[in-house]
């Protein structure tokens, strides 16, 4: 990946990408700054780094792919991060929602399942001077007890119910926004309150997420 290869976060381009985000809804100040902070053409590959301002997902390695910009702010609005928080994500890809999750909170963990992102995910964090976030190759769907209890959790897959072991990973108080259904219907976006007694649940909107599939991946 060169900087020849995107079409480059200009002025114009930057404002016609905050527009779109603002006519799906995303309207909260701080994720419209980090989203403005980050460009998603350093992590999108090849010839569709050209694409990388448009709202559309695109194709990243390991037959995976990087959210729409507007669902990622949608979602990063709903998970509410504030500046002590420290915010694990599960479903690392591109390193995108990272990225923006970097500049919103105190730490970031983020995890993948295929080595191949974890390690170009790495990379452009640390081109790009992002230094509170650590990447981990694992499944996700353990989350990471030796670091939690998390403020946040942000699942970028689909599960079929919220992993028990990220919901016990939540702080009390915490939120977690999470992707429910089966792999080739819709899916509903869920964000997850936990309580002293127990945990609330918000049906967002429908979305559609590649597959929170077990165990890492070969490459
Ligand atoms: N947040 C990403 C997009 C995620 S795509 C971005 O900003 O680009 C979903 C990712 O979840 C894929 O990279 C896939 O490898 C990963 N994934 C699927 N199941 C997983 C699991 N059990 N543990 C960790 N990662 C998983």
């Amino acid at each position: 990946m060169t900087d020849r290869e995107g079409a480059g976060f200009d002025p114009e381009r930057k404002m016609q990408f905050l527009y779109q985000l603002r006519q799906k809804g995303v309207m909260d100040k701080r994720v419209l700054t980090a989203m403005e902070r980050v460009d998603r053409g350093a992590f999108v590959r090849g010839h569709f780094a050209a694409r990388a301002y448009e709202d559309m997902p695109l194709p990243i390695s390991s037959g995976q792919t990087i959210s729409q910009p507007s669902v990622v702010g949608l979602m990063t609005q709903a998970l509410n991060v504030q500046p002590r928080d420290t915010v694990l994500e599960v479903g690392t890809g591109s390193g995108y929602q990272a990225a923006i999750l970097s500049h919103l909170a105190r730490r970031v963990y983020t995890i993948d399942r295929h080595r191949n992102l974890t390690r170009e995910a790495e990379i452009a964090f640390t081109k790009q001077g992002l230094v509170n976030i650590t990447v981990l190759t694992r499944d996700g769907s353990f989350g990471l007890p030796d670091q939690g209890p998390f403020d946040r959790i942000l699942v970028t897959a689909a599960a079929e119910d919220p992993p028990g072991p990220l919901m016990q990973q939540l702080k009390i108080g915490g939120i977690m926004v999470v992707p429910v259904g089966q792999s080739d219907t819709v899916q509903s976006l869920i964000k997850v309150t936990r309580h002293d007694t127990g945990y609330d649940y918000d049906e967002l909107m429908p979305v559609r997420f590649v597959p929170l599939i077990e165990g890492t991946a070969r490459d």
